[in-house]
């Protein structure tokens, strides 16, 4: 049976090229790069090679740039480290509805700590909305934390908007975007942007796990949560991973080249999914449906980055249908795979306000660079031949016959 893995939003498979770049960096270029011999010396080349690939790719300064264990640890240093290196211009923090609990989490520790937590909500497409955050900005508002393409849905946010409702309200107020689910699937330069803080996850473009960065505009004050040796000026000590940091450069050098083709192909692969999905009886589409941008659109339906697609199944149950799946090598994921430690109903689709029949009927779909064509049509033909069947076997269910 071949294996169709359409689960990239949880984690991609390394590119070979990657997997083999490391091995040689840990076989032979295996010093520690703060000594001061030829060994350690090697290592710190390729450190410093893929800050400057990666600051290339970002439009972003060498210097700006952290490298972190993941997304995790970059947002809780931005949100965290942001806050406390801030606090004395204010107390209060901002965030999203619907932010990975690696940042919702941040709040409410910070909440516990004293400081005044706001949670922005989000329209039924999972979009924030603008016009309530001009409201919410205060004068001691210190960070305002927004996605830059939700995990769940696909749902891209309004960025540009927001950096210009945030600091024309307050242009102290620092801005960060969680930008794990668009970096290598968008055109997102956050320095450009006026953001000032933005996370990167390696293991979400075909790089390693374990490995991150988060991008800090130059002056912005973070305090490190991470102490000891000194290492990354400070900002973040502990021995660097340097495979990881050099597979991640890699990575996302790939994910790169002919990026207008393949984000092109992507989109027309969703798009096909979706139309073909929507045939059938009883599914339903959370977030957009068409491409999306950085912008408020006029059409709520164009806010959808390329590699996402929720669906919704009348009288299903998303982990029976998941592990139906699964059976024919199909890998899917059930709402967001981070939050299977916390088998609790989603808060993303909740902050929608997806009706509550639909918390337990839904699907993630999540396609990379490398998906192809005959991989979705399998899918499709597997969830339609699986729909009716399972539908008889759902109790009180209507019967899709
Ligand atoms: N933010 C988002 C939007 C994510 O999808 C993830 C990973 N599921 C993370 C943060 C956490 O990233 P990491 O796995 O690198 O800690």
């Amino acid at each position: 049976m071949k294996e169709i893995y359409l689960d990239n939003a949880a984690t991609t498979r390394v590119y070979p090229e990657v997997a083999e770049y490391m091995s040689r960096i840990m076989l032979k270029d295996y010093g520690n790069p703060s000594s001061l011999h030829m060994k350690g010396v090697d290592a710190e080349k390729h450190v410093k090679k893929a800050k400057t690939t990666l600051a290339g790719l970002l439009k972003c300064d060498e210097k700006e740039l952290i490298f972190t264990s993941g997304a995790t640890e970059s947002n809780n240093m931005a949100l965290t480290g942001g806050a406390y290196a801030n606090c004395r211009a204010g107390r209060h923090i901002i965030m999203s509805s619907v932010e990975h609990p690696s940042v919702s989490a941040c709040g409410k520790f910070l909440a516990e700590q004293g400081f005044e937590v706001s949670y922005l909500p989000v329209d039924h497409k999972g979009r924030v909305m603008t016009d309530r955050l001009k409201e919410m900005i205060r004068d001691d508002t210190v960070i305002v934390s927004v996605m830059a393409v939700n995990n769940e849905t696909g749902t891209m946010q309004p960025l540009e908007d927001i950096v210009k409702t945030v600091k024309s309200a307050n242009e102290k107020t620092l801005i960060h975007a969680d930008g794990v689910q668009a970096f290598t699937k968008t055109m997102i330069y956050p320095k450009k942007m006026g953001l000032d803080m933005f996370s990167v996850s390696s293991h979400k473009f075909h790089g390693p796990k374990g490995v991150g960065l988060l991008w800090i505009r130059d002056k912005v004050k973070v305090r490190p949560l991470i102490l000891g040796g000194g290492q990354q000026k400070d900002m973040r000590s502990g021995t660097e991973n340097v495979p990881g940091i050099a597979g991640m450069a890699l990575a996302a050098e790939m994910a790169f080249s002919d990026h207008d083709e393949k984000t092109e192909a992507l989109y027309r692969l969703r798009k096909y999914f979706i139309s073909k999905a929507l045939d059938m009886e009883g599914v339903h589409v959370n977030g957009g449906m068409g491409r999306g941008s950085f912008c408020l659109s006029e059409d709520p339906e164009m806010c959808a980055a390329p590699h996402i697609v929720s669906l919704s199944f009348d009288d299903i149950r998303a982990e029976v249908l998941l592990h139906a799946l699964e059976d024919r090598g199909i890998y899917v994921s059930s709402g967001s795979a981070c939050s299977s430690n916390h088998p609790a109903k989603s808060s993303v689709l909740a902050a929608m306000k997806v009706p509550a029949q639909f918390m337990d009927a839904t699907i993630r779909f999540s396609f990379s660079f490398d998906t192809e064509e005959e991989q979705i049509e399998a899918c499709l033909s597997a969830l339609s031949e699986l729909l009716p069947v399972l539908r008889r076997y759902t109790p009180g269910g209507r019967k899709h016959v």
